[in-house]
């Protein structure tokens, strides 16, 4: 069964997660932290619960997302695992690093593309992957079947949705990817956005202005 920490990190206040399981292996997704501070938390965490990270994944590669990928990849011998349609968008992360003026360890390029026919297993544990794109070309979502949750990126949060505004981006196409690949699950099925506070998506169906 998982464990799902979440860590609040850099300027953007994302989300970063790990996910891990009783034998104390876990899984990263969207390493965040920007500085040796917010490193210092996350490697922490894992040391002082003797855990080792197996995968290092990311929803989507905009600058907020990946500004740990390098630290990561290092720190715990990973390889990175992204859709291959968000390649051009982790190639573009030190633009985007420039522009917002935050430091930025370049993060090396993935090993593994992920597609929406791929799970990801941890032990007796199960993430399907589901292809949401729409706030970037290659964006994805993780669904655990058996706890009811979603690691959502920027596609959905709290009564909003991700931008469409940044190259990749497309309104319809993300409203699309919402209503067909996340809306279909149960009310109690717990959401964990990108940024922002834990939702469900039997609230976000309710409550969500962009969805009704
Ligand atoms: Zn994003």
């Amino acid at each position: 069964m998982f464990t799902i920490q979440s860590f609040c990190f850099n300027p953007f206040q994302e989300n970063t997660y790990l996910l891990y399981n009783e034998n104390k292996e876990a899984i990263i997704i969207d390493p965040g932290m920007y500085n040796a501070y917010e490193q210092k938390e996350f490697s922490d965490f894992i040391s002082s619960n003797q855990l080792t990270p197996q995968f290092l994944l990311n929803t989507h590669c905009h600058i907020d997302h990946v500004l740990g990928n390098k630290y990561c990849m290092e720190k715990y011998n990973l390889p990175l695992q992204i859709h291959k349609d968000d390649l051009p968008t982790l190639q573009n992360a030190n633009v985007a690093a420039t522009i917002y003026s935050i430091p930025y360890d370049k993060s090396p390029e993935p090993s593994i593309f992920l597609t929406e026919n791929d799970s990801i297993t941890l032990g007796l544990d199960i993430l399907s992957i589901l292809y949401t794109p729409g706030h970037s070309s290659g964006s994805i979502s993780f669904y655990c079947e058996d706890q009811n949750f979603i690691i959502s990126g920027d596609v959905l949060f709290e009564q909003s949705i991700g931008r469409t505004d940044l190259p990749g981006g497309d309104f319809q196409t993300l409203i699309n990817s919402i209503k067909t690949q996340l809306m279909p699950f149960p009310d109690i099925t717990q959401v964990h956005s990108g940024h922002g506070n834990v939702t469900s998506i039997g609230n976000e169906r309710q409550f969500n202005p962009y969805l009704t």
